[in-house]
């Protein structure tokens, strides 16, 4: 739990009962006139204790674990990637942000003719997002009665991704860990049966193990603590729950033990199995698995998940946003239209598409308002006739064509007297509010 100002100070050296390290309190050392001020700052998470030197054994161990984060940190890699989960401070994304977007794993089996062709299909999937690229995570290979080394190895060879190894046989997951090796896999489960053995290949091998009990939290938590106490830090808990209520409340439970009555036993990112069920792995993303396993990989419900992940793991006080500058719509000539809108993400895709799917050429300038839609950027005067005409004058694009006019948002059409007067020479047309209509107007209104 974390500790308050005044309990820090009982554990620096102007407290402490040994002259020799009472001898260095309030030295300044540390950068502050006094060890309760260093203290008040480190309670605060504005200072690093390694910043005091005479700090004893005893009482650094205290600290450290009071200033460690309530969900682990966890850390998975294949050849060319890597996934961390955990390290989240909130409950809800509104009260700060959501930092490590859950891993998105596709299962195989063991016994499964395809399995590295679909571990192949996992790596080569890609979406682009409003300017990012939303992949997968990884491949999760079951032990399912075949050959579990030989698929894990296949596997790796088609997917530089992650792997989750699952297993509850010791011996058949040394066979796959060591098919595995270069890479860091997740291994699933240690139960009340094998965790001893399960334990002891993840401390040897250094890899994160899931630990698995059926729905019972006491259990989960002191299984959990029984595998940290045989050498195993990186752990991530299976709660064993596979339905919607269940799923919702063990996971909610888990998460609120963690973050509000900082309990370290359960302090782990959750691993969730979604089957081929595309709302409950939904419901997972949103609250609060660390890696979500699905059953197959299909396209068409994997796109609404990652787009669903990469709307919720965004930042709500970072609008995504795209470059300023000029952009080019179909191959565009001197004499095409010319427009401007806000670097919104979302704003610029709106237009960009709609031109772009309309097969008519234009330029887009995008004026650079500081991530805001046009109506906000407005209202915050961020998107006004100044910062308008500022991006038309130094974006370079009056090299690029040979008249003088701009399609304003119709949303701003509050602004064109003030843009006629900031761009003098130039024609301002007001376009349509709605992106949809753009290529309507460019076909009825610009000639
Ligand atoms: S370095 Fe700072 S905290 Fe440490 S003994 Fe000196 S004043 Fe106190």
């Amino acid at each position: 739990m974390a500790l308050t100002g005044l309990q820090i100070y009982k554990l620096l050296p102007a407290s402490s009962t040994k002259p020799e390290v009472k001898a260095h309190a309030n030295c300044k050392e540390c950068g502050y006139p006094t060890c309760l001020a260093f203290a008040m700052k480190l309670a605060a998470k504005q200072a690093e204790l390694s910043l005091c030197p005479y700090v004893e054994e005893e009482s650094k161990r205290q600290l450290e674990e009071s200033a460690a984060p309530p969900i682990r940190l966890i850390t998975i890699a294949g050849s060319a990637k890597k996934l961390e989960v955990g390290n989240e401070l909130v409950l809800y994304r509104h009260e700060k942000t959501f930092y490590h977007p859950p891993g998105l794993f596709v299962r195989v089996k063991d016994t499964q003719p395809d399995a590295a062709q679909v571990a192949e299909a996992v790596a080569a999937y890609s979406v682009d997002y409003v300017g990012m690229s939303l992949t997968l995570d990884g491949v999760a290979v079951e032990a399912a009665g075949g050959d579990f080394a030989s698929t894990v190895a296949a596997v790796k060879a088609a997917c530089p991704f992650p792997l989750i190894l699952m297993t509850s046989d010791p011996a058949t997951a040394e066979a796959g860990l060591k098919a595995a090796q270069g890479t860091m896999p997740l291994l699933w489960a240690a139960d009340a049966q094998n965790w001893q053995a399960m334990a002891k290949l993840a401390a040897q091998y250094k890899v994160p193990l899931v630990v698995l009990a059926n729905g019972d939290l006491n259990a989960l938590a002191d299984l959990a603590e029984q595998v940290k106490n045989a050498g195993v830090e990186d752990i991530v808990l299976d709660p064993g729950t596979r339905g919607y209520a269940d799923s919702l409340a063990i996971f909610t439970q888990l998460r609120r033990l963690a973050l509000k009555k900082n309990e370290r036993k359960v302090g782990y990112p959750l691993i969730a199995f979604a089957g081929d069920d595309a709302t409950l792995a939904a419901q997972h993303i949103a609250k609060y698995a660390g890696f979500i396993v699905l059953d197959r990989f299909d396209p068409a419900m994997v796109y609404p998940l990652i787009v669903l992940r990469a709307n919720l793991f965004t930042d709500p006080q970072k609008p995504i946003q795209v470059l300023p500058g000029v952009y080019e719509i179909n191959k565009p000539g001197p004499s095409d239209p010319l427009m401007i809108t806000t670097n919104f993400s979302i704003t610029y895709f709106s237009v960009a598409n709609e031109v772009e799917s309309s097969g008519l050429p234009g330029w887009l300038l995008v004026a650079d308002a500081e991530g805001m839609s046009v109506l906000t950027a407005w209202a915050a005067g961020k998107f006004d006739a100044e910062r308008i005409a500022k991006t038309v004058k130094t974006t370079g694009i009056e090299q690029k064509i040979n008249h003088k006019r701009l399609i304003i948002p119709g949303h701003v059409a509050v602004l064109l007297g003030e843009i006629e007067e900031e761009l003098p020479g130039w024609e301002i047309n007001v376009g349509p509010r709605e992106a949809v209509d753009l290529p309507n107007y460019l076909k009825t209104r610009w000639g």
